[in-house]
């Protein structure tokens, strides 16, 4: 269970009465959130709840309009970009897919951080690539385009690319998107694995709450650009936060081999 503490310097990534406004359109108002080390931290909320804008505020894609979000204990907003990618890789929601690069290439992309202006691809660099595109089962088509691959395919080969930045930090936005259930647990153990076998903090917005609850040390429910409710344990999740949450009624049962919760959807009333 995470131990919060409000000092920034105990924690990898914070954030002190943090609001973002994009306009006039305020999207997060006041987060104060301490995201723990070597933890796998989960955000949950309805579309449109701010949980993209604030990973975005958690790695200075966005600039937040109060409050100060911090990354290893200093303002995020004074640490350069190359710094910044050093500590910290980001799979955003919906990358980029550039046109005819290979898979290997697109991975190899994820060391750009680790290069200097004039320094050569290095044994480690090259150790990294590998490592990444074997982890994430995408070496048997590191040649082919990108862009040819189907979207679970496309989305492990981002997945790599963000592992071969060899960041303490990583943020996952709904990484299992696309993914049928085989990968979908293939990606959640993968995440689940760096951080117990590799020691990593990862931030992921997830859309399925009952994977949330099967991996996540530590939940954090958004809505309306708000903290609702953080939890360290998915049995401190009840039917009525979720049913608030989502605004859909839902029903607790027990998964019995682990003993932890699972929400069902309920049918409203007045269906066909
Ligand atoms: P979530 O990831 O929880 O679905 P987002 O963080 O993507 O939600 O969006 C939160 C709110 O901010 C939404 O109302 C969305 O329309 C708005 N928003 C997100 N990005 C932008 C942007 N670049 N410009 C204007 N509004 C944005
Ligand atoms: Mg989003």
């Amino acid at each position: 269970m995470p131990q919060i503490d409000p000092n920034p310097a105990q924690h990898p990534l914070l954030t002190q009465n943090l609001s973002l406004s994009f306009g006039e359109s305020t999207v997060l108002h006041d987060i104060s959130l301490a995201i723990p080390k070597n933890c796998l931290t989960v955000l949950l909320g309805p579309n449109g709840s701010g949980k993209s804008t604030l990973l975005g505020a958690l790695s200075r894609l966005n600039r937040p309009s109060g409050g100060i979000a911090y990354l290893n204990g200093k303002d995020i907003a004074s640490q350069n970009t190359r710094d910044i990618a050093r500590k910290l890789g980001i799979l955003p929601q919906s990358p980029l897919l550039p046109a005819n690069m290979t898979v290997y290439d697109l991975v190899s992309r994820g060391r750009f951080p680790h290069q200097g202006l004039f320094s050569h691809w290095t044994a480690r660099d090259e150790n990294a690539v590998i490592t990444a595109l074997e982890i994430t089962g995408t070496l048997e088509f590191s040649n082919r385009a990108v862009d040819t691959l189907s979207g679970g395919q496309r989305q492990r080969c981002f997945i790599a690319m963000a592992l071969a930045q060899e960041t303490d930090i990583i943020l996952f936005d709904e990484p299992t998107t696309y993914l049928d259930l085989r990968y979908q647990v293939d990606v959640m153990d993968l995440i689940a694995q760096l951080r117990t076998q590799h020691g990593r903090t990862i931030v992921a917005v997830l859309h399925d709450l009952n994977f949330a609850l099967q991996y996540a040390d530590y939940l954090v429910f958004l809505k309306n650009g708000r903290i609702h409710q953080t939890a360290t344990s998915p049995q401190d999740c009840t039917a009525e936060l979720i049913t608030e949450i989502f605004e859909t009624p839902v029903t607790k049962l027990i998964e019995p081999v682990s003993g932890l919760p699972v929400f069902l959807p309920l049918r409203k009333q007045g269906g066909l």
